[in-house]
């Protein structure tokens, strides 16, 4: 009778774990709800940890509360100081240390069969659970080590390649197959499933090194998707219903993460994993054609110019992108902002969906210099803006207003919907040279008659237009 009321307990609190996680996920769809996404999203976490020690299976508190504490130490201390440029690699880490979770407890499970502590050997549907918990929680810790060494660059994030690399990891799948199957039908032992776990391991590897470094945050996503589908199975594998549905949402979540990530790059998700793209094998180029092959002549203009344009702009649309975040420009282009607005003048963001390095990347980066919401404005409705609008100033984005993407079939970035920063009455682009963004290729934008070039860092080059603009007596 108590066991019963129990396991009717812990199956309840499960169920409430369940639910706040898809509406957590369901709220981390749009930047105004995230932050309470998030935090509905942790109430089940904490609900579905805590009814989990309520499990008569477990024999040691002790372990459990070192790991909790050690755990949530090394948690708190990256979560206050990564930058959010860093943060790409941080996840990384993270997913990694899920997939070897799932990886080690498949592992333990099945050696715990195989010892007959376990009260049987397992059917073939849960050493198949087995089988693919390891191999697939492997996968995504080596591949996952190997993205954060290159964003973290411990190691070139060029793409590494080798002669037969495609049919070498083939072979090793095969092999990992092989193996797999011969666990399943109870005829390998304990070395077999070492083997996979051994194989996995090197599959994940060199499956990523190939990939140049700035294609990693997909690549991070692809993985986080290979975790979820590991924690999913581990949890057929000890019977538990929670990390199956959350293995499963963040398995979901991650497939259609990557899937909305390669969209809005316009490449499909074998070009990303299969042909090298950006990853440093960018070539600076400074003689690029303006419009129609015309020869290229790149207009500059001063701090103190374009502070005087925007004070005197009816409308302006800022066009974040990476450079602003690895300036750390967010703040001064919010002070920007605010002053221009009380002098009259309308200002918008354009958020691009892969502006950055990571999904979200420029809300989140304005969100933390507190840009209102309703100031940013999604592709399409930025698009519409900016027909009307005085000056579109460009801050540290390149491949996302490259109007190459609209017409150069030959383009990499050909079919990726752009901001439309052309179509502003002026465009004002800020950065540091002529060099080239993820895509390695030249901007036709920074050679338009109606484009004027202020060259430097983006935090200090902001600094002095918004001096300047202080400066000027109000009309
Ligand atoms: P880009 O990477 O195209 O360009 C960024 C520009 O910022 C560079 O040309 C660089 O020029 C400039 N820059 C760098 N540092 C500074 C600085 N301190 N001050 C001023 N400028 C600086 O950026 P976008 O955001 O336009 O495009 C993102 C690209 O990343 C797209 O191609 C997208 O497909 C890709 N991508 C996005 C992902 C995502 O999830 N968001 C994931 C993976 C890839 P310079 O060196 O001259 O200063």
């Amino acid at each position: 009778m108590i066991y019963d009321l129990r396991a009717s307990l812990i199956g309840l609190s499960y169920f409430v774990s369940a639910i706040l996680f898809i509406f957590g996920l369901k709220r981390l769809s749009s930047p105004t709800t995230a932050r309470s996404g998030n935090q509905l999203a942790a109430i089940g976490m904490t609900i579905a940890l805590a009814v989990t020690l309520l499990d008569r299976q477990i024999v040691s508190f002790t372990s459990i509360i070192v790991g909790t504490i050690v755990g949530a130490a090394i948690g708190i201390y990256f979560g206050r100081t990564v930058k959010m440029t860093a943060m790409p690699q941080m996840v990384a880490l993270f997913n990694g240390m899920g997939g070897a979770t799932a990886a080690l407890v498949s592992l333990a499970e099945f050696l715990r069969l195989a010892a007959g502590t376990g009260g049987g050997s397992g059917g073939a549907g849960e050493l198949a659970s087995i089988v693919l918990g390891t191999a697939i929680g492997a996968i995504s810790f080596s591949g996952s080590i190997v993205a954060f060494l290159k964003l973290q660059e411990l190691m070139t994030d060029k793409p590494l390649r080798w002669p037969f690399q495609m049919q070498l990891n083939l072979l090793v799948a095969v092999g990992i197959l092989g193996l797999g199957v011969l666990v399943v039908l109870g005829a390998g032992g304990t070395a077999a499933l070492w083997g996979v776990l051994a194989l996995a391991l090197l599959v994940g590897a060199t499956a990523v090194l190939p990939i140049g470094g700035a294609d990693m945050p997909v690549v991070i996503s692809l993985l986080n998707s290979f975790t979820g589908m590991a924690a999913a199975l581990t949890g057929f594998v000890v019977d538990n219903q929670i990390l199956i549905v959350a293995g499963a949402l963040v398995g979901a979540s991650g497939t259609l993460l990557t899937l909305l990530m390669s969209r809005a790059m316009n490449r499909p998700i074998s070009n990303v994993l299969f042909g090298a793209f950006g990853g440093g094998a960018a070539v600076a180029s400074a003689n690029g054609r303006g419009p129609g092959g015309a020869p290229a002549v790149v207009k500059e203009t001063s701090a103190e110019d374009l502070a005087v344009a925007l004070a005197f702009a009816r409308s302006v649309v800022i066009i974040p992108g990476y450079g602003l975040a690895v300036a750390q420009a967010q703040h001064v282009v919010r002070e920007l902002a605010d002053e221009l607005e009380k002098r009259g003048v309308a200002v918008r963001f354009a958020i691009h969906p892969v502006a950055g390095r990571m999904p979200g990347h420029m809300s989140v980066v304005l969100a933390e210099s507190n840009v209102s919401y309703d100031a940013q404005l999604e592709l399409e409705d930025a698009n519409s803006f900016l027909r009307s609008a005085d000056i579109a100033l460009v801050v540290g984005a390149n491949d996302t207003v490259n109007p190459a993407a609209r017409h150069d079939r030959s383009s990499p970035l050909f079919g990726m919907p752009i901001i439309d920063a052309d179509a502003a009455a002026n465009v004002i682009v800020l950065k540091r040279s002529m060099n080239p963004g993820f895509a390695g290729v030249d901007n036709e934008l920074f050679y338009h008659p109606k484009t004027k070039m202020l060259f430097g860092d983006a935090r200090k080059r902001l600094e002095e237009v918004l001096q300047s603009v202080k400066s000027m007596a109000m009309v």
